[in-house]
């Protein structure tokens, strides 16, 4: 399939310094748009100028959020070539979680090629400053209008482009995070290893909970037992428990990150032992009462990797690693980035060249 473009006539003013790339506020100047029939399939790919689209107040994902979602980032190198980290992880996931929830899936490759020629449409967005990328928000919207909780027939798939920093203001110092054990994200069964942007409709009570008592995220419980430990908000999370790492097995009400992924094959290529075992906050509160707890960090490609400096669980305040960023979250840190910004060494060939 040919993707028609269409010059926007109306270029933006870009961001001029680092400071104005507040996550996620900042736009580019176009957009890829595909449709989708029942009985045609996906057509009319495009890239047009960015714009607000018009929908019938009746349009189904308005009413029951049959939408999908993913997140990935474009880098620039040194040598000035942009590059994307693992793209077909990414379209993979977008299917796996489309298929949860009745939508058609999309061809990896295509998708691929709609990325590039979006990014090359709008590489003059790129931001430059240390550790800022191109946010790219591909997503799926279901668009009959109609009401009834049916699958639908018609489909919008679209990517947008976002200038990015940090994702949290405090960039690479640690965070504080607050341990839920009254909401719950996900369920066995649910709808947790999707993307699916009705997972994040219900997180956001226990999100606003914690951010008014100072907390950066929330670290989910299961949905079960409220024993377990399942992931933050937006990010995987891993434990350095003695000279092991330590990360929640992917049981299908967690995100299987890509960072995740990334992050437990670096860190074994080192000999580190990581393992992916089911973790109970008790286990991490007994590890860090006794000394053995080291680190705590998240993965994920809009935070990276994160280190945790606090956790609250019932009024018990458990400080890591004096509240500092630890040698294995660092040292990670600089290589994964090093990978996606084409600084460092790339064995695996992720980082793909646009
Ligand atoms: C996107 C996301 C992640 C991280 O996934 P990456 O592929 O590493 O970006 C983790 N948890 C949730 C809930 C997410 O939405």
């Amino acid at each position: 399939m040919n993707i028609s473009f269409t010059q926007n006539p109306n270029p933006k003013q870009k961001p001029a310094s680092a400071s104005e790339l507040k996550f996620g506020t900042i736009f580019t100047d176009h957009m890829f748009v595909m449709d989708y029939e029942e009985g045609r399939g996906w057509y009319d790919p495009r890239i047009v100028p960015y714009a607000p689209i018009s929908l019938d107040p009746a349009t189904m994902c308005l009413h029951y959020a049959q939408e999908v979602f993913e997140g990935m980032k474009a880098y620039k190198s040194p040598a000035g070539e942009l590059c994307l980290f693992r793209p077909e992880e990414n379209f993979k996931r977008l299917n796996r979680s489309s298929a949860r929830i009745c939508i058609p899936p999309l061809d990896v490759d295509f998708c691929i090629e709609a990325v590039k020629e979006l990014v090359k449409a709008d590489s003059g967005w790129m931001p430059e400053w240390d550790d800022t990328s191109l946010y790219i928000r591909p997503f799926i919207i279901a668009t009959d209008k109609k009401l009834g909780v049916h699958p639908a027939s018609h489909y919008l798939f679209m990517i947008i482009l976002s200038p990015v920093g940090s994702y949290y203001p405090e960039g690479i110092n640690p965070v504080k995070i607050y341990v839920e054990d009254n909401y719950v994200r996900a369920v066995p069964g649910g709808t947790g290893f999707a993307k699916a942007g009705g997972n994040y409709a219900g997180s956001l009570l226990a999100q606003q909970e914690a951010a008014k008592k100072g907390y950066a995220q929330v670290l989910w419980l299961d949905g079960n037992s409220h024993k377990y430990i399942e992931e933050v908000g937006a990010m995987n999370v891993f434990f350095v428990i003695d000279n092991e790492v330590v990360t929640p097995a992917l049981t299908g009400s967690i995100l299987p990150g890509i960072t995740r992924m990334s992050a437990i094959e670096i860190m074994r290529s080192w000999g580190l032992k990581v393992t992916e075992r089911a973790v109970t906050v008790d286990e991490i509160y007994d590890a860090g009462a006794n000394g053995r707890l080291k680190e705590m960090f998240g993965t994920g490609t809009a935070a990276v990797i994160s280190p945790v400096g606090e956790l609250m669980h019932s009024g018990r305040q458990l400080v890591i690693n004096g509240g500092k960023i630890g040698e294995i979250t660092m040292k990670l840190y600089n290589q994964l980035t090093g990978i996606q910004f084409g600084k460092g060494q790339d064995d695996l060939g992720w980082s793909v060249k646009i």
